[in-house]
């Protein structure tokens, strides 16, 4: 009866006699089951076991990590590309995403470079206590801030603020060790001169490849030092690319949440579209309350009892991440980006209503079915959710 069905199925007798040929004369792919799924899994492991070989201070305030493979292979990424470590920070176990400084070309390590924050939790966890040889594990490689060549061009200006010279340096090392045909313009603003990351290596590289030039801005410099001070303005940018049009170029932003809302600005005023410009901002908002669309009547330290679908509550403070709140109270959730992008900590709503940022990529059908993303989540009433 069912054989009767299928004859009846267009090009059925077709297909089952390439089968019966190919059962005959073709290779056995049965063999092979599985080889695909190891490729991808060597390539993109769930977790890293990695360890620390070296640390090496860059400035007073920030530190390379060198981290090696425990599982003697590291998957390859592409320059811009981040790792989410995963640590124990006095009995919390927390994660925080961290570009790649080192080159891609360099297989047998991935240097990270960590930038100290007031109060930083993580941060300051990582460059105080942090000694060669610990282990800790990470994420693959992810993210999606890095160049491509069939959509960017070669025209690239890079505009860095602080520890946001990560990403670029991973793709001015490539490159210039790979000499690839690319004209990079990298605008770096710090706080200070001696804040500067990898100033050195920056000054040598530039001197020794046409293809690159380097501007640093300080907001607070020293009476000696005698580049452009200030902020990344439209008028500065200008400057820098005198003689080019930079609605040509492809720009790419990075750098802490305050000095990405004034730079967009800038670039706009430049008449910059909004396709030729890509953003990676590191880190959630310094005070959640001063963004824009934020409730006047909720104060960051309001508290709201949050209720998951085991029925255990906690408290959670309106000015803090959903996801720090849960961390702080034991529940891991599944995590790479913890800036609104990856969606692999999406959680479903049940009732209450969170805060979302601007520019967090929530997809369409999470924000109609009530999936929100706790990394960039703030409450602003009493919760209960599916977890
Ligand atoms: C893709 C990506 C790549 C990154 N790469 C780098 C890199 O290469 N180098 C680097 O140094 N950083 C990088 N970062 C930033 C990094 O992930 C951390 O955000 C940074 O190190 C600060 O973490 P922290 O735990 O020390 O700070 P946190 O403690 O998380 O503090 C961050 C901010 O949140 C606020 N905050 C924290 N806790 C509270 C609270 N309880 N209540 C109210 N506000 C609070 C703080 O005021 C602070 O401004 C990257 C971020 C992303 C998203």
């Amino acid at each position: 009866m069912k054989n009767k069905v299928k004859k009846q199925i267009s090009g059925f007798s077709e297909i089952e006699k390439e089968i019966e040929i190919l059962r005959k004369h073709a290779l056995d792919r049965s063999v092979e089951k599985g080889q695909v799924s190891q490729i991808i899994h060597r390539l993109h492991p769930r977790k890293l076991n990695l360890a620390v070989s070296e640390i090496h201070p860059e400035t007073g305030s920030a530190k390379t990590f060198r981290l090696v493979s425990q599982d003697h292979y590291l998957p390859p990424f592409q320059a811009g590309q981040y790792i989410n470590l995963f640590l124990d920070v006095n009995g919390i176990l927390t994660s925080r995403p961290y570009s790649i400084s080192s080159s891609p070309c360099q297989t047998a390590y991935y240097d990270i470079t960590v930038r100290r924050i007031k109060n930083g939790f993580f941060s300051n966890y990582l460059l105080d206590e942090i000694q060669p040889g610990d282990v800790f594990q990470s994420t693959s490689p992810a993210g999606y801030f890095h160049h491509n060549p069939l959509f960017h061009g070669k025209d690239l200006v890079f505009i860095a603020g602080g520890s946001g010279i990560t990403p670029f340096m991973s793709m001015v090392r490539e490159a210039t060790d790979k000499k690839l045909d690319q004209q990079i313009h990298l605008i770096y603003g710090s706080q200070q001169d001696d804040d500067i990351i990898f100033q050195k290596e920056l000054s040598e590289r530039e001197s020794s490849h046409a293809n690159l030039t380097v501007t640093h801005v300080i907001t607070e410099p020293s009476s000696s030092f005698s580049g452009y001070k200030g902020f990344i303005t439209a008028e500065l940018i200008q400057t820098v690319l005198a003689g080019t049009n930079p609605a040509d170029k492809m720009f790419y932003l990075c750098g802490p949440e305050a000095m990405y809302g004034f730079v967009l600005s800038q670039l706009e005023m430049l008449g910059i579209p909004k396709r030729r410009i890509r953003v990676e901002i590191f880190g959630p908002p310094e005070d959640i309350t001063a963004h824009p669309g934020w409730p006047e009547t909720i104060q960051k330290e309001d508290w709201f009892q949050i209720r998951l679908s085991q029925g255990r509550t906690f408290e959670a403070k309106a000015g803090e991440t959903l996801m720090n709140s849960l961390e702080r109270n034991g529940i891991t959730l599944e995590t790479s980006c913890r800036s609104g992008v990856c969606s692999l900590c999406r959680t479903k709503l049940v009732s209450g209503k969170v805060f979302h940022p601007a520019g967090v990529q929530i997809r369409k059908s999470d924000r109609r079915y009530g999936y929100i993303h706790p990394c960039t989540a703030y409450p602003l009433e009493d919760l209960e959710l599916m977890i």
